[in-house]
């Protein structure tokens, strides 16, 4: 099903859904839809974002996309800015758009292109559509045009293009004398009768047109220069998707209008455009708009909740691209970059709305996070990343960065994100808070009490240098010997290392915490599971 979402009283499509077509038809369609896409030789794609804010997942997954495309196929990756229209730039916009890239490991190739400095290149090629009578000068007024807009609008049926192409019918002098007069005017380029029909790769042959009303004709004269002498976005992006040697556009459904105009410009220069893909919207699992609360959060707010970037590339690869069935299946969809830039390919993207499911992050998190204790350079980095914040909060003689090592390695698989460690492992470093709050100690019944204390007290304390068989065979014995519970008697030597904590296995507790420290917890513990008794 061919399913765009561009409100149609805006364009005339001729996408329809497949529903009425005759089954020959749908099965052209679809077989349409299995042919090879995926470039065979070297692309060049780009990442062009306007700092207008800070980079959020759409951004980042059109960055990713790109980039993909371009490792693949072993062409490059270019970065460039569309910062043109100064007015809705927003400070340090640019610099978060470099920082998560590299955070990311997204790399560019070339120097980064940024539009706002390069003026006299788009005039150059302004000046080319002027002279070749493919672009006008317009001096309508605001008020003027504000006027045309409205009766557009009150057409029957209304014309969604407004401009009657007065200007374009000025003569040499007329444009002169105004000239002269310093009057403000913006270019437009002449647009043809009708936009071409383009194939983008994804959603096949398009072919989308203004809605006009014949019997007072307006047209949909793209403005290329506006009135304060800048570029318009659409002149800036198809003037350096052609310099920059651009063969492939992967850019978001929402700017889907925008093509036609873009391919008339590319015409209008005698230019060959590029091949554009056009992805699919983000939505949520219930298949809404994201709000700003969930997935239209930052990346760098995502950052500071503790999402890995490998997990955030992850997540971001599969929304609206899918991996091989079996790969997947076989890798519970983790890939790494390295692996996405071998897999990634064309062939593989969908159309329906991509779903953001934050569970599926928070999985990816965990596994990534998992990987990295196992890598010594990455543990080390993990460690440097928390030191200052346990430093902040723990005594010194508590601390240090061999035992945070050890905690991750053998304790770390609880962990979905890094900035859970502190919470997570408290005890640790400060002795534990003993309480009763929301019956953590219910394990051990209040008749029970006397006697597993009394056990424990009677069986000591924890030998220098117990190992794990040590302490089970321990608890074994004592099981054994009097009856109890395996459960209970772990449970209660567990409350009092570390209040209320679960997770880390005794042996590894003890091993961590010191024999010493473990013995005189274990007394502080008991007694306060006996006061409880009272
Ligand atoms: N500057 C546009 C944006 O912010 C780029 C659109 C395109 O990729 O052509 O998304």
């Amino acid at each position: 099903m061919i399913l765009l979402r561009i409100p149609t009283r805006f364009y005339c499509s001729s996408l329809k859904l497949t529903k009425g077509l005759s089954p020959l038809k749908k099965s052209l369609l679809s077989k349409k839809r299995k042919e090879d896409v995926h470039p065979s030789t070297p692309v060049r794609t780009r990442f062009a974002p306007s700092p207008t804010g800070f980079l959020h997942l759409g951004s980042l997954r059109t960055a990713l996309y790109n980039y993909l495309l371009a490792r693949n196929t072993n062409g490059q990756f270019l970065l460039r800015l569309e910062d043109t229209d100064q007015k809705r730039l927003v400070p340090g916009a640019e610099e978060n758009i470099y920082e998560v890239l590299k955070w990311c490991k997204i790399d560019w190739d070339e120097t980064p292109v940024k539009q706002s400095e390069r003026k006299l290149i788009y005039d150059k090629y302004v000046k080319i559509l002027l002279s070749s009578g493919m672009a006008y000068r317009c001096f309508c007024s605001k008020e003027r045009l504000n006027d045309l807009r409205r009766s557009a609008m009150g057409l029957k049926p209304p014309s969604m293009a407004s401009y009657d192409r007065c200007c374009a019918h000025l003569t040499k002098d007329e444009i002169e004398s105004k000239l002269v007069q310093d009057t403000p005017f913006t270019v437009r380029l002449k647009s043809p009768e009708q936009y071409p029909t383009f194939a983008d790769v994804l959603h096949g042959e398009i072919n989308l047109q203004p809605q006009v009303n014949y019997n007072d004709r307006r047209y949909d004269d793209l403005i290329l220069v506006k009135s304060d002498k800048l570029p318009t976005y659409h002149l800036a992006n198809v003037v350096d998707d052609h310099l920059m040697g651009i063969t492939h556009v992967i850019r978001g459904e929402e700017w889907l209008p925008s093509t036609p105009k873009h391919i008339a410009l590319y015409n209008a220069f005698g230019w060959d455009y590029p091949k554009f893909i056009h992805i699919p919207l983000l939505t949520t699992v219930g298949d809404k708009k994201l709000s700003k609360r969930k997935g239209d959060m930052s990346i760098s707010s995502l950052k500071n909740e503790g999402v890995l970037p490998e997990a955030l590339i992850n997540f971001c690869a599969l929304f609206g691209w899918s991996p091989p069935r079996n790969l997947a299946s076989k890798k519970h969809e983790c890939f790494s970059m390295d692996y996405l830039e071998k897999l990634f390919n064309l062939n593989g993207l969908t159309k329906g709305n991509a779903k953001v499911d934050d569970k599926k992050l928070w999985f990816f998190n965990k596994h990534f996070l998992q990987e990295r204790f196992t890598d010594p350079v990455k543990l080390k980095e993990l460690v440097d990343g928390i030191m200052p914040s346990l430093e902040s909060k723990y005594n010194a003689s508590t601390l240090n960065r061999e035992k945070v090592s050890k905690i991750l390695l053998n304790c770390g698989s609880c962990l979905t994100r890094i900035n859970d460690f502190c919470d997570e492992f408290c005890y640790f470093f400060e002795k534990p808070r003993y309480n009763d709050n929301d019956g953590v100690t219910k394990f051990l019944s209040k008749n029970e009490t006397h006697h597993v204390v009394e056990l424990l007290e009677k069986f000591g304390q924890f030998k220098e240098g117990a190992n794990a068989q040590d302490v089970e065979s321990m608890i074994d014995t004592m099981c054994r010997e009097h009856g109890f519970s395996k459960n209970v008697i772990y449970q209660t030597i567990r409350f009092a290392l570390a209040g209320c904590h679960s997770g880390a296995k005794l042996a590894v507790m003890i091993d961590i915490l010191s024999v010493k420290e473990s013995n005189q917890r274990l007394a502080e513990g008991l007694e306060f599971l006996q006061s409880r008794k009272r």
